[in-house]
């Protein structure tokens, strides 16, 4: 019966003239999320809200999933649209709507109508009231509650007629388009798709930068990520996905560098690679999955030596979150099973026994002079053998 959804989105970041764009990004992401669910959709903005009307055959539970992943939508009303045949007819329609859309009729009710059409005979006020009598008439065991109602109907007269009573959260946060790009540095970790998911939130397009070593890490590891940046992917629209061959870079470090330096001399080879290809998407900020204190490599020290090497600014929401509560967020956007998934990760095979914590970021710099002869050529071969996948 519901052949129609009505999108709320929060209005306070819309203001002026930013609301349009702010209306059309989120119909197209709408209309993207909506390409991979059966059926066909027509989406669009009428009088500061935006309708999806939905073809007979299309599959309702699957809709309402691929609409929780748009960011910018905060609730997703099921809406019964009917034509405006009077008052009478509109309390028929109510009644229809509610013995169609619940099984029991015994809960308290209040109805909120709105008349954006001034033309309907009667007001808000009074249609709140003709309601209520035509749902006590129909359903003797319901009855009205004002202040704390177990149903709320909401009714809203315009050319057509609006009648929905459910509101399905969404994911909240702004749709992707409206604040820029970045480019996430991605691994198989639990963290970095938790990165990716809660940048793009704010409405961050998102290409991604992966490092594999081969044969260190094997064909597998590099999978599993690209499996990661498709199941981001539904939040974040489309990824360009770069496969970095890191191998060389890390065993020059590795032979030159002192061991316990590794970690670090190596993620500011990762950052500046990543930079690198920020420059070629127009990306404004690369993004990573760190968190103050996780390991020796993400001390506030260590931080400011992989931060050293960028010019444009880094960004890690997960820096204050502890990893219980990242667990949770990887948990709930699907991420989770396929980061446990125990394949081997470059960082870690190279990993010192006792790498330093308290990097100081002269003698960084100077271990990095050790790597002159070779270091820009294997730069340039990494960064022009960088295979790039896209993720749809
Ligand atoms: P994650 O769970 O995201 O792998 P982690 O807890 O394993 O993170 P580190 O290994 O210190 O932490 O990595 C910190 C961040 O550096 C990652 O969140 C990711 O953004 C980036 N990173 C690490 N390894 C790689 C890699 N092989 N390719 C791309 N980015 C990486
Ligand atoms: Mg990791």
């Amino acid at each position: 019966m519901f052949q129609t959804f009505l999108i709320k989105y929060g209005e306070i970041a819309i203001k002026g003239k930013n609301r349009h764009l702010f209306e059309d990004a989120l119909v197209s992401q709408i209309c993207h999320a909506l390409k991979r669910v059966e059926g066909e959709f027509h989406v669009y903005k009428e009088q500061g809200r935006i309708y999806i009307d939905c073809s007979p055959e299309y599959d309702y539970d699957e809709t309402v999933e691929a609409l929780q992943k748009v960011f910018g939508i905060v609730g997703i009303c099921p809406v019964m649209k009917c034509e405006d045949g009077g008052v009478q007819k509109l309390g028929d329609d109510v009644v229809e709507f509610l013995r169609q859309t619940y099984d029991r009729h015994d809960q308290s009710f209040k109805v909120f109508t709105r008349r954006p059409k001034k033309s309907f005979p009667i007001d808000s006020m009074e249609a709140n009231a003709e309601l209520g009598g035509r749902i006590l008439d129909a359903f003797p065991d319901m009855r009205v509650d004002v202040h704390e109602p177990e149903l709320q109907l909401y009714v809203e007269i315009r050319d057509e007629i609006f009648i929905y009573s459910k509101i399905i959260p969404g994911p909240g946060g702004m749709p992707v388009g409206t604040n820029g790009r970045a480019m996430l540095l991605l691994s198989g970790g639990i963290d970095s798709p938790v990165a990716g998911y809660m940048i793009s939130k704010r409405g961050v397009c998102l290409d991604a930068v992966y490092f594999h070593a081969p044969p260190y890490t094997s064909e597998r590891a590099k999978q599993k990520v690209i499996d990661l940046a498709k199941i981001i992917s539904a939040y974040t629209g489309p990824i360009r996905l770069f496969v970095v061959n890191f191998t060389d870079i890390q065993l020059y470090i590795y032979d030159k560098c002192p061991h316990d330096e590794l970690t670090i001399i190596m993620r500011r080879y990762m950052m500046r690679i990543a930079e690198h290809f920020a420059g070629e998407t127009k990306a404004h900020a690369l993004v990573t999955g760190e968190s103050l204190g996780q390991v020796a490599s993400q001390t506030m020290q260590s931080l400011a030596a992989t931060n050293e090497v960028c010019t444009v600014p880094v960004f890690r929401p997960l820096i204050g979150f502890d990893k219980q509560e990242i667990v949770d967020i990887a948990q709930k956007i699907d991420t989770f099973e396929t980061s446990i998934l125990p394949f081997e990760d470059c960082c870690t095979i190279f990993v010192a026994k006792h790498p330093v914590t308290k990097p100081n970021i002269n003698v960084i710099k100077h271990s990095e002079t050790k790597l002159a002869e070779k270091i820009d050529e294997l730069m340039q071969t990494a960064i022009g053998t960088t295979e790039v996948i896209r993720i749809e």
